[in-house]
């Protein structure tokens, strides 16, 4: 069966009846399609603040948040559907995926049942989604995304795996049918219950599109499109209806909320389109994301807080050959990747996104030189056109940002962005400088 799209609903698109119910237009134009669903908003969140309570052996606090959130689907159910029937099978649905949640309160709690947890906001939205499309006689059917989705040893997709088994699982149902799956979930390599991280629906559903080479992937969420600037801390910013896939990955990679930072992977291999689209103005075009870039000046900014630094100093050896290397390898020892790399004559700065290992890292310099670390930083990454002569040397970010202290610049490691290290107390401002100076 050839599937020709997918559509991802990120958490507001399905964050309350309302919301789900306007998502029946647009799943039923009759293309073959799968509709990717994340868990309602707000639901992941809670389900966390559940297994930290339990981690930490808070089981009456936990309990009484499980208990507040069974209550607040009861609500969503009531409100759904509009048959008794429906409404009672709503019910008893909830109440299953909550008595499985509240089990874990009488045990003693691992890391591997916090999964487990977590799946259920995506486990209940699509349960929901489907049930409501059965109650307006919409023909469709859940494809359990736990059967084909699959990540390696390294937490990358099993791409093999998942094509032959979302495949496979096609196969059994009618083709006329929509097909519903959970985006966020998937087994490990053990088999277990695991997820794609946090915002990981976006890459379930780039994930799939990719395995099944669909035409097009949307990604529906609240806001009309790629805004040339974070709208959490800037006013007035503006939508760009054409990314390539570039400098979409690179500005998911350095905070754009709006894309999981591995969704751009899967889809710029198979060069399949990816459209984002807002679920509240459905006739907005959006922004387009392929392989051709419309090459301007300045395109867009983004920010990625809870990055650290690390800077070695050594007189000793620095510009001697295999240094660098000596650095890299204790960073592979620890399977933590670098963002940004600066040189000088006498030392080395880094940074991490990554803090697990911060401290035995940065034992491990010391035997290199002296090593100083420096958390709560931020990069901003610009992307634009740096090849032309206006921007080649790039003097407005530069004047924009001249009242704030710049940690690190990279530069030159792509034509098409440009990335900063600041202090994260200086991150609203400096975005907020950005957009005045670079979109005016
Ligand atoms: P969903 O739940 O649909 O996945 P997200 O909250 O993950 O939605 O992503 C959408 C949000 O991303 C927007 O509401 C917006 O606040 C935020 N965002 C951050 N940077 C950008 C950007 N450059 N363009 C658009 N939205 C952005
Ligand atoms: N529900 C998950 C989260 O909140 C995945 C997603 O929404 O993309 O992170
Ligand atoms: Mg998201």
């Amino acid at each position: 069966m050839n599937i020709v799209k997918i559509m991802k609903f990120g958490g507001t698109s399905v964050g309350n009846p309302e919301r789900m119910k306007a998502l029946i237009p647009l799943v039923t134009d009759n293309e073959k399609k799968i509709v990717v669903l994340s868990a309602m908003s707000g639901t992941t969140n809670s389900l966390v603040e559940i297994t930290d309570l339990l981690y930490s052996d808070n089981v009456n606090e936990a309990s009484v948040k499980i208990e507040s959130l069974r209550e607040k689907y009861h609500k969503v159910v009531d409100d759904l559907y509009t048959t008794e029937e429906f409404i009672k099978t709503g019910h008893e649905l909830i109440n299953s995926h909550f008595d499985y949640i509240n089990n874990f309160t009488l045990r003693v709690f691992t890391k591997l049942q916090e999964k487990a947890i977590l799946a259920q906001g995506e486990l209940i939205s699509t349960s929901l989604f489907q049930h409501l499309l059965k109650e307006k006689n919409i023909k469709s059917v859940l494809l359990p995304a736990l059967n084909f989705m699959r990540i390696d040893k390294d937490g990358e997709p099993d791409y093999f795996y998942i094509e032959e088994n979302i495949t496979r699982e096609l196969r059994k149902h009618p083709a006329d049918a929509i097909k519903i799956t959970q985006g966020f979930i998937c087994r490990n390599v053990y088999g277990e219950i695991d997820n794609l991280k946090r915002g990981g629906s976006d890459y379930s559903a780039s994930i799939i599109g990719a395995a099944l080479k669909v035409k097009e992937i949307q990604i529906w969420t609240d806001i009309s499109g790629f805004h040339n600037n974070d709208p959490r801390y800037v006013q007035d910013t503006k939508v760009i209806r054409e990314l390539s896939f570039d400098e979409a990955a690179e500005l998911a990679y350095f905070g754009a909320k709006i894309l999981h930072p591995s969704s751009v992977n899967p889809v710029r291999i198979k060069n399949i389109p990816v459209r984002l689209k807002n679920t509240m103005e459905p006739e907005d075009e959006g922004t387009l994301i392929t392989s051709s870039s419309v090459l301007i000046d300045y395109k867009a900014v983004a920010a990625k807080d809870g990055i650290s630094a690390l800077r070695i100093k050594s007189d000793r050896m620095l510009m001697a050959y295999g240094f660098l290397r000596k650095v890299f390898e204790i960073f592979e020892a620890y399977r933590t990747s670098i963002d940004m790399v600066t040189t000088s004559e006498v030392g080395v700065s880094l940074t991490v996104d990554n803090a697990e290992y911060l401290n035995e890292i940065a034992k491990d310099l010391k035997e290199l030189g002296t090593v100083e670390v420096e958390e709560n930083q931020t990069i901003i990454c610009i992307v634009g056109d740096f090849r032309t002569e206006k921007t080649g040397s790039a003097p407005e970010i530069f004047t924009a940002l001249n009242t704030i202290p710049l940690k690190m610049i990279s530069y030159g490691g792509s034509p098409h962005s440009l990335s900063i290290l600041i202090d994260t107390k200086n991150k609203t401002q400096a975005l907020r400088l950005l957009s005045k100076h670079l979109f005016k």
